[in-house]
């Protein structure tokens, strides 16, 4: 791995006043296993070249840049470049850590993985790096969320994996988490818990950056290959933190790159409805699922409900690494709501013919806000860190589509009748 990818990734765990490890008794001797594993990989040539064929033979990367030409003609300036995330197997940034975590499990000796899933995304990517290394996957969701993402589901059972329901709390992400925690008290001997992005207790943030590492090196040759020079600004989503600092850690050390990342502004600042810990000012420090970071939380430290029209991005707290880039000023934050959003998908799907995740369209969005503003001279990367026809529910349901709420009604009609 490069120098370059290194420069963030610490090893005492804390980024500034961020990170740290906040873990229960039990638990050290597996966090103390992996720091170590994860110590000797980053030294082992082995494990670098299993990990890269695996990314260039089986998942498909490099991953192309590409030129924006017809976005960049709309906007009459500035140049726009798109990192093409949503190329890889599986249509998203998820399974560069997924394949490297589920690699290092393997090499801790282990026979099992574990995860927890939100949106559901990070729970195909895990089953299926477990289905093509040969482990077996348990991963946990919150019954709210299974409901409203149940093509993930039936994909994650397809692969061979086993999904628990967790029915308590609010069903959501948090009480998944839990219920990943307890079983990987009872399991860490034979089991690995791949978490999905670079947030939790140490060494997970540097973990998971350093497997993501891979979108950034990639994007900064292919950029000095074509314009011969680094681009103006950098743009990524953050929803825990992953496929930003992914991209932004290759451009960290030059300073004349502006890094942003764009959070999730719901239905705006000041409504309650959104995930914007940083860009909003709301988000406050403290601990909770075993690190430290800006949460949003109320004055007694219960966390907030958080929503986003794109259920990658809906998470209360973020990487301990952003939020201390946050606070020295390196990366500048910044919302988009769900109207931004909309309205930017249908301008990138009529310009370019490319479909972005909602939660990757959100870095456009961002992008589009600042664009006005910039220079004729100005080089832009958008990390399209995932594709959005796989979320055909939510985008048909974020653009209003009636033809297809009524496509939905008869067919489930069709399922209805056929049953009888
Ligand atoms: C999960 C996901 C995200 C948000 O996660 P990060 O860790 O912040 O990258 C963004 N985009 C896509 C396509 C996702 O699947």
């Amino acid at each position: 791995m490069s120098a370059a990818a290194e420069a963030l990734v610490k090893d005492d765990g804390y980024y500034g006043n961020y990170g740290g490890s906040f873990i229960p008794e039990i638990l050290v001797p597996a966090f103390a296993e992996i720091k170590e594993y994860f110590e000797a990989i980053k030294q082992d040539e082995a494990f670098w070249q299993e990990y890269c064929s695996l990314l260039a033979d089986y998942s498909g990367r490099p991953t192309p840049l590409t030129y924006a030409d017809r976005l960049t003609e709309y906007f009459g300036r500035a140049k726009i470049y798109i990192k093409r995330e949503d190329l890889n197997h599986t249509g998203a940034h998820k399974l560069n850590n997924a394949l490297g975590q589920v690699l290092l499990a393997k090499k801790m000796g282990k026979t099992r993985v574990i995860a927890e899933t939100g949106a559901g995304q990070h729970g195909v990517a895990t089953a299926t790096a477990a289905a093509k290394l040969g482990l077996s996957a348990t991963i946990y969701m919150g019954r709210e969320d299974m409901e409203r993402q149940y093509s993930n589901v039936f994909w994650m059972k397809r692969l061979g994996a086993e999904v628990i329901a967790v029915d308590y709390g609010s069903r959501t992400l948090k009480d998944a988490i839990n219920e990943a925690l307890r079983d990987w008290v009872s399991s860490f001997e034979t089991t690995h818990y791949v978490l999905g992005t670079a947030s939790g207790a140490h060494p997970f943030p540097a973990i998971v950056s350093y497997f993501q590492a891979v979108i950034g090196i990639e994007a900064k040759e292919q950029i000095l290959r074509v314009e011969g020079r680094l681009p103006s600004w950098v743009y990524a989503c953050v929803g825990g933190g992953s496929n930003a600092l992914g991209v932004f850690q290759a451009f960290y050390p030059h300073e004349n790159v502006g890094l942003v990342g764009v959070e999730a502004g719901g239905q705006g600042k000041g409504s309650g409805r959104h995930a914007a810990r940083i860009a909003y000012g709301e988000g406050k420090a403290g601990v909770a699922q075993g690190f430290k970071t800006l949460f949003l939380q109320n004055n007694d430290g219960q966390m907030n409900d958080t929503y986003s029209l794109a259920a990658g991005l809906d998470y209360v707290g973020v990487s301990p690494i952003l939020a201390d880039l946050s606070e020295r000023g390196r990366v500048r934050f910044t919302a988009a709501t769900d109207t931004e959003v909309v309205e930017a998908l249908e301008i990138i799907m009529k310009t370019e013919g490319l479909i972005p995740a909602l939660e990757s369209t959100h870095a456009f969005a961002g992008a589009f806000n600042d664009i006005t503003e910039s220079s004729g001279s100005d080089i832009f990367i958008i990390n399209m860190s995932g594709r959005g026809d796989k979320d055909i529910f939510n985008v048909a349901e974020g653009l209003h589509d009636d033809e297809w709420k009524a496509f939905i009604r008869r067919k489930a009609r069709q399922f209805e009748n056929s049953a009888r």
